[in-house]
């Protein structure tokens, strides 16, 4: 049975990298893999998986009308797939995230989906809710908050380094920056 992983990160946590990593893994082994990332991330070239320590390989972006499921099924007319992996999973719709089940359960290939818990507010992605309700496996990357302490929130800051809170969850191309901070010192930044 494939399964349906869902590694859960904060911000600059290193999710791409550990999902580089392991597509490596299966390709070093002669295996063929089949990676997905949002349109909508356009910090780096389209349909590319970079990480910050330099690796990088070609995606496929998806949108919020992309049927993955149908995507990986022409795929395997070609040839077999050993795993899929999706970055910015936070990003995948409801509909999205059965997809993958189906491509689990049906289609039999794992797929490894990588994304943040939550936005800048502390709430839930759609795309992470779901993940986080029905994937086989939960696996956190952790990162660590300037006190130490496991970094589980993702504060935005504006370009002099205050605290936003509140806006869009998603800004693209804007100025924005992330901090990964403990829930204490998260909310201490914000005054709540
Ligand atoms: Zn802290």
């Amino acid at each position: 049975m494939a399964k349906l992983y869902f590694y859960y990160a904060s911000m600059n946590a290193g999710k791409s990298t550990t999902l580089l990593q392991a597509d490596f893994n299966y390709r070093e082994r002669g295996m063929e893999t089949m990676l997905f990332t949002a349109a909508v991330d356009d910090r780096f070239a389209h349909g590319t998986i970079t990480s910050r320590i330099g690796l990088e390989a070609p995606a496929t972006p998806f949108e919020g009308t992309t049927d993955l499921a149908a995507c990986v099924a022409d795929r395997l007319t070609r040839g077999p797939l050993a795993c899929v992996l999706v970055d910015e999973a936070q990003f995948l719709s409801v509909a999205q995230v059965a997809q993958l089940a189906h491509i689990c359960d049906v289609l039999n290939v794992p797929v490894l989906a990588y994304g943040l818990r939550t936005d800048f507010q502390g709430r839930l992605f759609e795309g992470s809710a779901r993940l986080l309700a029905i994937a086989d496996a939960l696996i956190e990357i952790k990162s660590v908050c300037v006190c130490g302490r496991k970094a589980t929130m993702n504060l935005r800051v504006d370009a002099e380094g205050r605290a936003i809170a509140e806006g869009a969850q998603t800004e693209i191309g804007g100025n924005d920056r992330y901090i990964a901070l403990c829930r204490r010192h998260f909310s201490e930044a914000l005054g709540t």
